[in-house]
């Protein structure tokens, strides 16, 4: 089956250059057929996006700063000027204190703790909220989340505590949503090469360790989370809503590194 958005249109937040996984959706996005509006995140990274978005032929461009109230007031209503509707959103962000992604967990700070929580799951209720409000015919929100969250990952640290939250602030908007017809769902890759990725400690052992023991003895790739982000967004996924979706190679399933792979 070919999986078809046409005529469906959505926002894409969080590329900062082709590696990111942002991007990776939505290229598979725009090649079924959807249509595409992006925001990003202050001057430099704008440079980055607008010839990417140029090359697939999208001309909505928002800045959107979560962290900032009126930023994202501005994007959302240059949206609903441009379009009226949307059928989807995909929020691919997260931050945190790269400092803080080294060392003991029992270390965060308070203040990294909050901003964590803040940019990586507060900004994902809050603009489902505000896409909900342009989804009169129902719609698909997405977000990013990894593993990290349920089983302890070398340095992810409070990271993992920020993708639990938002986990679980899927579920309770997928609940609070789905009466108007719009699904919830997060996608969790395992280890990626992005700017994000190699934020955290060891991210190169973490993705050597990921690919050696993964049921399929790979990553993910981008257009890998591209298309599950493409059958969330679309018709073919019209009954699935609070779900993590592991595009992870099967990893998360493994209980115990493989012996072979072990010193003797
Ligand atoms: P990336 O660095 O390409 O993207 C992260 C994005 O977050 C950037 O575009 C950045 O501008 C945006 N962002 C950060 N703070 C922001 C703010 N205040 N306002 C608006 N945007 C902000 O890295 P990525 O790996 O593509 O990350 C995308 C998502 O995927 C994140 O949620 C990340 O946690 C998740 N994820 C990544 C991996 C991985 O290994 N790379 C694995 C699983 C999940």
């Amino acid at each position: 089956m070919t999986i078809s958005m046409s005529g469906k249109r959505g926002l894409v937040m969080g590329v900062a250059n082709e590696r990111s996984i942002a991007w990776g959706i939505a290229q598979a996005l725009h090649e079924a057929g959807a249509e595409l509006a992006f925001s990003y995140q202050g001057e430099q990274l704008k440079r980055r996006v607008e010839p990417l978005m140029a090359g697939i032929g999208s001309d909505i461009l928002v800045e959107a700063d979560v962290t900032d109230d009126a930023s994202l007031d501005a994007a959302f209503a240059t949206l609903a000027e441009r379009w009226g509707t949307i059928d989807f959103l995909v929020h691919a962000i997260a931050f945190s204190d790269k400092s803080e992604l080294a060392g003991r967990f029992c270390d965060t700070s308070r203040a990294n703790f909050q901003t964590s929580l803040n940019v990586s799951c507060y900004s994902f209720i809050d603009v489902s909220r505000r896409a909900a409000a342009l989804m009169p015919d129902g719609g698909s929100l997405i977000t990013l989340t990894y593993q990290g969250s349920q089983k302890v990952i070398p340095f992810y640290n409070v990271m993992g505590v920020a993708k639990a939250a938002l986990e679980s602030a899927t579920r309770y908007l997928a609940n609070d949503l789905g009466p108007q017809g719009i699904r919830v769902n997060a996608i969790s890759p395992g280890p990626m090469k992005t700017l994000a990725g190699a934020a955290v400690t060891g991210a190169r052992r973490t993705f050597k360790h990921a690919e050696t023991n993964a049921p399929l003895r790979a990553n993910a790739t981008l257009a890998a989370v591209g298309g599950t982000a493409v059958w969330l967004c679309s018709d073919a996924g019209a009954f699935t809503s609070g779900e993590v979706v592991h595009v992870d190679g099967g990893y998360h399933i493994i209980g115990m590194p493989r012996p072979d792979m072990m010193p003797p």
